[in-house]
């Protein structure tokens, strides 16, 4: 019988509850909860010998325990005396009413925090007792760190999963050969020291363990998954070279030869009759639309129905927008604009209903929608080309999903994703397998680099600045990293930051703020009010960084800089410098910063090459350095860094030997399993 979680001490019905709103259902989920992070208190001292500050261990015995409440306020202390061999100390814990319930004088007990000088002499404060004698699993040891919800508390969570890695045994499903030659521990052994390790070195080789087993999975999966694409039929869409020529000498611009070169690339792909499957990068602003659209006016010469799906209401009207144009003097195609507010044709305004049965029927070729809206409540007639803008986590799933609305079977669709993420090569092909890539590495004629500062000193100065940029007509952008102040961390806020605006130069200029905090409709009609200049300073949180076009806009300030990756303030310095005015881009780091990330700071200033960029920024990131990941569209991993380029190709390596000897798996039936359970939960780029 399995074992479940409320067999465990110290979960009743309520803590159960609490483990399921994070995504806790098994004791094996439990297991498999990688701690946040670990605190050191291994260091056993004696109470004679701590400096104050450090993270240590106390062996001590209770010679007193009182509890004082303070008047007025719903404050009690709890104030213990203890004494080890060398010397006696004070300990005190705020409304510590466990303490005062499970300590008794003369009690042995292990005390772990810190120590502090304060100025009733040397204290320990907030310390996690144990009683001394029972296997230490909150003191004296590396101890874990979980997020918590509830009633759990962090006591409460590692004696559940210490029980839990006793009595829940955990299946090896790596292969024995790769375990050998890639000297990685068992899995159990691995889960137990990732919770409980015995010393910094087992901590690291558990880690080890699973960050393979993470990216092994992912690889594998990619692998398997694009195998399975490739034999599935789609349509086949032939190159008509004067179609494209055409297409070209319509535009009021030349094509830049990188986006020639994508062009063909996807042409070719549509031709073969086996589903496209091709990422467009290109930095912001090189020019990503016009290459989909060749890819679009192809497909519609077939009569084959493209979606353009994007991750906002604003992004759709504008992509309708540039396509309305782009296929205006063509006849035979027709731009609809699908998202919750519009139902549009060519300009003109349908109802929902009258939209949707033209798509229906195949009378229109080109669909730009929002991807909720396109993918729950419309039918296809003859969709073959779906072009995702922006967004990363469409995968598969979805493709399989709108295949299956179409009115005529005419196999899977073709998909071309494209981002302004600047994935260096060599990662790209490891993290998205075998995807196809194109890069526009080369931007359109006539853009004046954006010119970047640094603001270290005066920020009067550089707002004085601003203050002519916006005098002549110009917009700006501010950004900030977060909302919340009370967040620990040491950058300003939105409204701080409008606070410091406006009681400076910037004051007399009209500000407007955006935040995750405010609902989608908000946002929207705050984004659309700067659009159409009603606004002169936007002052953001990053939510602004998917791809929206304000031409007008010549200024990007980012506040707190340093706390940014550089992918991404690059990206968001893309915001601007999409006109041939000269754009500026200040980059504020808030309080200290580290030698670095000044340095990768400064590399902002000396290139304006995206590409460039992620190269430097990979070679300025330690191994274990995952900070920014989650803000560039890549991946997000539990426990492995996707930025480790070698643990990647390792692994991509394995995962392609052992699908081309046996495709199903069937010589590694543990590993089929897990491969299974892991190809339920995650949907790919
Ligand atoms: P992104 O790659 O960021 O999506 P867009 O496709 O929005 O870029 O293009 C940015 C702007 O550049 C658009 O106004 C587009 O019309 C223009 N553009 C695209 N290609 C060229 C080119 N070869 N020469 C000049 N302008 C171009
Ligand atoms: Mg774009």
């Amino acid at each position: 019988m399995p074992f479940s979680l409320s067999a465990l001490p110290g979960i009743g019905p309520k803590a159960v509850q609490d483990l399921a709103q994070l995504g806790i259902h098994t004791c094996k989920d439990l297991l498999f909860r990688i701690p946040r992070r670990y605190q050191d208190f291994s260091s056993i001292r004696q109470i004679a010998f701590i400096t104050p500050g450090e993270s240590v261990t106390l062996r001590v015995t209770i010679e007193s325990v009182s509890e004082r409440r303070i008047k007025g306020r719903k404050l009690s202390i709890t104030e213990a005396v203890v004494f080890d061999e060398s010397e006696s100390l004070k300990v005190v814990w705020f409304n510590g009413k466990y303490a005062m319930k499970n300590l008794r004088e003369g009690m042995q007990v292990q005390l772990s925090g810190t120590v502090e000088q304060t100025k009733y002499g040397l204290q320990m404060r907030q310390p996690v007792y144990e009683r001394s004698g029972t296997k230490a699993l909150h003191t004296g040891r590396i101890v874990p760190v979980y997020a918590l919800r509830g009633s759990l508390t962090p006591k409460r969570l590692r004696n559940a999963i210490h029980t839990a890695i006793k009595h829940v045994g955990v299946d090896e499903w790596l292969p024995e050969h790769i375990r050998n030659q890639e000297s990685l521990i068992g899995l159990q052994e691995a889960i137990t020291q990732i919770h409980f390790p015995d010393s910094g070195e087992s901590l690291a080789l558990a880690k080890k363990r699973l960050s393979f087993d993470e990216l092994f999975l992912y690889e594998l999966a990619h692998l398997q998954s694009s195998s399975r694409l490739k034999k599935l039929p789609a349509p086949t869409i032939p190159i008509r070279e004067e179609l494209l020529k055409d297409y070209a000498s319509g535009l009021p611009f030349t094509l830049t030869g990188a986006q020639k070169k994508a062009i063909w690339a996807i042409a070719n792909d549509l031709e073969k009759g086996v589903p496209m499957n091709r990422l467009l990068e290109g930095d912001v602003g090189a020019g990503k639309t016009v290459v989909a659209a060749a890819a679009m006016r192809l497909a519609s010469s077939e009569g084959i129905q493209s979606a353009m799906l994007v991750p906002t209401e604003i992004l759709a009207e504008q992509h309708a927008q540039s396509l309305g144009k782009i296929f205006n003097a063509v006849d035979d195609i027709s731009v609809a604009l699908l998202t919750r507010s519009f139902a549009r044709l060519n300009e003109e305004d349908l109802s929902r209903s009258e939209l949707e049965k033209k798509i229906k029927d195949g009378e229109v070729q080109i669909i730009v929608g929002t991807h909720a809206l396109i993918q729950d409540s419309t039918t296809f007639h003859t969709l073959g080309l779906v072009i995702i803008d922006e967004q990363h986590r469409f995968g598969v799933r979805q493709r399989q999903a709108l295949q299956q609305k179409q009115e005529k079977d005419l196999g899977v669709p073709h998909l071309l994703s494209m981002t302004a993420t600047p994935i260096p090569r060599t990662l790209a092909l490891t993290i998205y397998g075998d995807l196809d890539i194109s890069i526009l590495d080369e931007m359109p004629k006539g853009r004046l680099p954006v010119k970047t500062f640094l603001v270290t000193k005066e920020v009067n100065k550089t707002f004085d600045a601003i203050s002519l940029e916006l005098n002549k007509g110009h917009q700006a952008f501010f950004i900030c990293p977060l909302i919340d102040e009370s967040d620990a961390i040491q950058a300003k806020s939105v409204h701080m930051l409008q606070e410091e605006l406006s009681t400076s130069v910037l004051g007399k200029h009209k500000i407007a703020i955006l935040h995750g905090r405010m609902s989608g409709d908000e946002k929207e009609s705050t984004m659309r009010q700067f659009a159409n200049h009603e606004i002169d300073i936007l002052i953001s949180t990053t939510v602004i960084e998917v791809g929206v076009d304000v031409p007008n806009a010549t200024v990007m300030f980012v506040e707190g800089a340093e706390r940014f990756g550089l992918a991404q303030l690059h990206q968001l310095r893309g915001r601007v410098g999409r006109s041939d005015k000269q754009s500026y881009c200040y980059l504020r780091p808030s309080g200290f910063v580290s030698k670095q990330s000044f340095e990768r700071l400064l590399c902002l200033t000396r290139s304006n090459n995206g590409f460039e960029l992620a190269e430097m920024d990979l070679k300025l990131r330690g191994p274990g350095d995952r900070q920014g990941t989650n803000q560039t569209g890549f991946p997000e991993f539990q426990i492995a860094n996707v930025f480790d380029v070698n643990l990647l190709s390792k692994t991509r390596d394995w995962a392609k030997t052992l699908i081309q000897e046996d495709s199903n798996l069937e010589s590694f039936p543990e590993l089929k399993n897990r491969l299974d359970a892991y190809t339920e939960t995650i949907h790919f780029e």
